[in-house]
């Protein structure tokens, strides 16, 4: 339903709207004042004017006149010149004063030049002689009235309209979109209050100025059909979106940057009929733009959102993938190469979990950072899993080129991150494809570098290695060791190995370690480093690290019986299997089975067993070792949790990693970590093994050093039990 225009808009908006004229509506008598003191006179006038329909009162004398002009609405008065008291030039005065809306005619005997000029200067509509003529006085009074009907239409529509411009302009002005009007050559000619607030421009300093001056000037092009828009309707533009700038001035130039706004704009071409129907003029635009920055700035959150990973900011899978397509085919065109790295943190899993999922977040954020570091901008670094980042160099020039880049990612990563307070090292296995050797493919580039990178992990972890067809065999293999090694316990497939652990002193064989293998009927020989993760991963690992625990002690009966009384057995023990609720039982039932004492078993744990959940894991070492089972850390030195555990561990031996074995020189001036772990060890008074011994150089340094004992290939590789007790028998030295 339309509302009326007062209550549409509410009376204050429009007074003028409210203020009516004193002319009676156009239906009503008009109302005629007759003033003359001559009583016939003005009742001749009187009868004459009602008898033409005319509503008339009479007044004898000025004063009279005026009071009932006081109280009465008039149009008209008829007024004698010649009256006592006041004359009709006196009363014309007071008239003119006080009602200056109502009209006279002069009706009176004195017709000279003086009088008449006076009263038409008083501004009389006219003048008319006694005795009248009826006629000509009614002819006179139509004509009055006429006109000021004329004269209340008018004003009528003039009010109208005024009321009208000022809907439009408060519509107009109040819109929350900017609504322009450019001339033909493009310069403002009309805009909105709108524009001011949004740009901070006043409405002047935009008109008769070009629509290009508030256009962003990255925009222009787009800006420039739109904006001045000549066609009209379904062809005209609907919705552009462009920025346009805020004036420079408005704010402090630190906010030059951002100071601009982005809108949609709706705008057509205005045409002038020039009277000939087929031919229009062109006379300039309209437009409406709306200011969709908010929008724009949630699109932008949104689109953020779909292509990075909120907790680094870095990009994600999806924005790696869209970039690495567009270096493949910027690499098919200018013949080049690029390189694209799979980076998995190593024992990440092991650090959220003991540490908490806040410290793990936030070694994810730093670790990051420093990846960001060590990139330029052109290279792209995505996180594509929960430790998972793949980097994409564009424009590598060969193998050389990303080894550097690749050794440069690591340094980076060497030095301690602080978690609340704990020191963390991280390290890195990195897997790298070469686009077109290793794939041409987005996806054979990635399949490469993951497989590259398992490679790595497989192989003792923290480093890098770039993909080679082999891996490819090794890494589908590995798909079927989850199921083939289900069947390998109940087809027996797996043995145990034996390690001889010697004395380096007395040259006895102190001890031997029990080493897993697995005989597969089609692969072949594999190495505990595939199959065991695996064994980890689908919970094997628990009835396969007991099998080996019952078979090694099995022999070491058999050999401590035969006469090597002191022989020890150290058996590798996974961290899933310190997990388990009642593992220190099963090595104590088993201890037992094959009557061997604690004394003569060493389990091998690793440091990341240490930083699990280290009050439960603490509590079975402690109960393990009282019942006199010595506890070793196996690999010792390329953990990355600090030392401060040796102390408050009940450890019996620290194994130093053949990585520090391999490293040992001649020179003893050049073997200090060697020197500084055995020194570590002798003040804890910890045991001491090295592990991976194989030339006579390492040994005798390791005796020089005084490492008391050693374990690797140069005293013999890890062999069958029948092999072993031969190797027994005979004795190293
Ligand atoms: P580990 O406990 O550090 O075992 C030493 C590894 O070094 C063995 O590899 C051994 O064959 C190898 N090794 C010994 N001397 C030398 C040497 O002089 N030079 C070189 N290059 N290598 C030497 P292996 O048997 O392949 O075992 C690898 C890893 O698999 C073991 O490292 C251990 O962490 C794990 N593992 C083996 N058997 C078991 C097991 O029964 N249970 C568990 N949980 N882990 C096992
Ligand atoms: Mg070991
Ligand atoms: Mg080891």
């Amino acid at each position: 339903m339309m509302k009326s225009t007062e209550s549409w808009l509410g009376s204050d908006f429009l007074p003028q709207l409210t203020g009516r004229t004193t002319n009676s509506a156009q239906n009503e008598p008009a109302r005629i004042l007759v003033v003359d003191d001559e009583v016939r006179m003005r009742e001749s006038v009187r009868d004459l004017l009602q008898a033409y329909g005319h509503s008339s009162i009479i007044a004898a004398n000025g004063h009279i006149a005026l009071d009932i002009l006081r109280e009465k609405p008039i149009e008209l008065v008829l007024l004698d010149l010649n009256m006592p008291e006041i004359s009709g030039l006196e009363f014309l005065e007071l008239l003119k004063a006080d009602f200056p809306g109502i009209d006279v005619v002069i009706v009176s005997g004195e017709a000279t030049f003086a009088n008449a000029t006076e009263a038409l200067r008083h501004g009389v509509h006219d003048f008319l002689r006694k005795p009248y003529n009826p006629v000509e006085l009614l002819g006179i009074i139509e004509n009055v009235l006429k006109k000021r009907n004329l004269e209340r239409d008018f004003k009528q529509v003039h009010q109208r309209l005024e009321a009208s411009e000022y809907r439009y302009r408060f519509i107009v002005d109040n819109s929350p979109d900017i609504i322009y009007m450019l001339d033909e050559a493009g310069y403002f000619c009309f805009v909105n209050d709108r524009i001011s607030q949004l740009l901070d421009y006043q409405k002047d300093d935009l008109i008769g100025h070009h629509y290009s001056e508030v256009v962003h000037e990255e925009d222009i092009e787009k800006a420039k059909y739109a904006f001045a828009e000549r066609r009209t309707g379904d062809r005209a533009s609907r919705n552009v979106e462009f920025r346009l700038r805020c004036r420079d001035n408005a704010q402090p130039s630190r906010y030059f940057e951002s100071r601009s706004v982005s809108i949609e704009l709706n705008s057509m071409g205005i045409y002038r009929d020039t009277g000939n129907n087929s031919e229009k003029c062109y006379v300039g635009t309209y437009g409406v733009a709306r200011d969709i920055s908010e929008r724009k700035r949630a699109e932008e959150i949104i689109n953020f959102q779909l292509y990075h990973d909120l907790l680094t900011q870095l990009p994600n899978r999806a924005l790696l993938r869209d970039r690495l397509g567009l270096a493949i085919s910027q690499a098919k065109r200018s013949s080049s190469q690029l390189a694209l790295m799979y980076l998995d943190m190593d024992r990440f899993k092991v650090i959220n979990d003991s540490l908490g999922h806040v410290a793990g977040d936030q070694l994810l954020q730093t670790v990051a950072n420093r990846l960001r570091n060590s990139l330029r901008d052109s290279d792209t670094l995505a996180r594509v899993g929960g430790d998972e980042f793949n980097l994409l160099v564009p424009e590598v020039s060969g193998r050389v080129d990303a080894i550097r880049l690749v050794e440069k990612v690591l340094d980076n990563l060497k030095a301690p991150i602080f978690i609340d307070g704990v020191e963390v090292f991280v390290s890195f296995s990195i897997g790298i494809a070469l686009f077109p050797d290793d794939g041409e493919t987005m996806d054979t580039l990635i399949k490469h570098a993951d497989i590259a990178m398992y490679h790595v992990k497989r192989h003792g972890k923290d480093g890098y290695e770039f993909f080679s067809n082999s891996m490819k065999a090794t890494a589908d293999q590995h798909l079927s060791l989850d199921t083939g090694l289900r069947r390998a316990i109940d087809e027996e497939q797996l043995q145990v190995y034996f390690q001889p652990q010697i004395d380096l002193q007395s040259g006895i064989v102190s001890g031997m370690e029990a080493l897993l293998r697995w005989k597969h009927p089609e692969a072949g020989n594999i190495s505990p480093t595939e199959f065991i993760p695996v064994a980890e991963e689908n919970g094997l690992i628990n009835e396969i690290g007991m099998w080996v625990l019952d078979a090694g002690c099995a022999e070491l009966s058999k050999w401590r019986k035969a006469g090597h009384d002191q022989l020890k057995l150290a058996v590798n023990v996974s961290s899933k299997q310190l997990a388990q609720a009642d593992f220190e039982h099963q090595v104590f039932n088993t201890l037992t089975k094959h009557g061997i004492p604690g004394s003569a078993l060493e389990l091998e744990i690793t440091e990341n067993v240490l930083i699990q959940d280290m009050d439960q894991v603490i509590n079975k070492l402690r109960q393990l070792h009282a019942a006199g089972i010595c506890i070793a850390v196996d690999d010792f030195g390329i953990g990355y949790s600090s030392l401060g555990y040796l102390q408050s561990l009940p450890l019996s031996t620290l194994k130093i990693d053949r990585s520090f074995v391999s490293g040992i020189r001649a020179t003893s001036s050049r073997n200090s970590i060697v020197t500084a772990i055995i020194a570590m060890a002798k003040e804890l008074g910890l045991g001491i093994i090295a592990e991976g011994v194989e030339t006579e150089i390492q040994h005798q340094q390791l005796k020089r050093l005084g490492c008391p004992h050693a374990q690797g290939f140069l005293f013999s590789r890890p062999m069958p039990k029948e092999q072993a007790g031969l190797f027994l028998k005979k004795g190293y030295l």
